[in-house]
């Protein structure tokens, strides 16, 4: 059983703290394993620029150095999952 709260990720990809430009995906920071909805250029994660994010698995993903507020500094942060849904829905609104 998951231990984590319930989490609103599409609230959490509304706050600053998951950064400004790039796709949501879930991540892990490396240093206080807080886990955060983070925004992630291709390029960022060892991607080619012109990829198609729903395309992409976590696993094919790099590790990406972002603010941990946790943390207080950039830290490295591993993508746990490409959040296709909130993808998706970012799509639907700039329609
Ligand atoms: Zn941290």
């Amino acid at each position: 059983m998951s231990v984590e709260p319930d989490r609103d990720l599409s609230s959490e990809l509304a706050s600053p703290k998951s950064g400004l430009q790039g796709f949501p995906v879930d991540a892990i920071c490396t240093g206080c394993q807080r886990v955060h909805v983070k925004q992630v250029r291709p390029e960022d994660v060892g991607q080619s620029v012109n990829v198609d994010p729903v395309t992409l698995e976590a696993a094919a993903l790099t590790s990406f150095k972002h603010v941990c507020h946790r943390c207080g500094s950039a830290t490295w942060w591993n993508p746990t999952a490409v959040l296709s849904g909130l993808i998706e829905t970012q799509r639907s609104a700039e329609e």
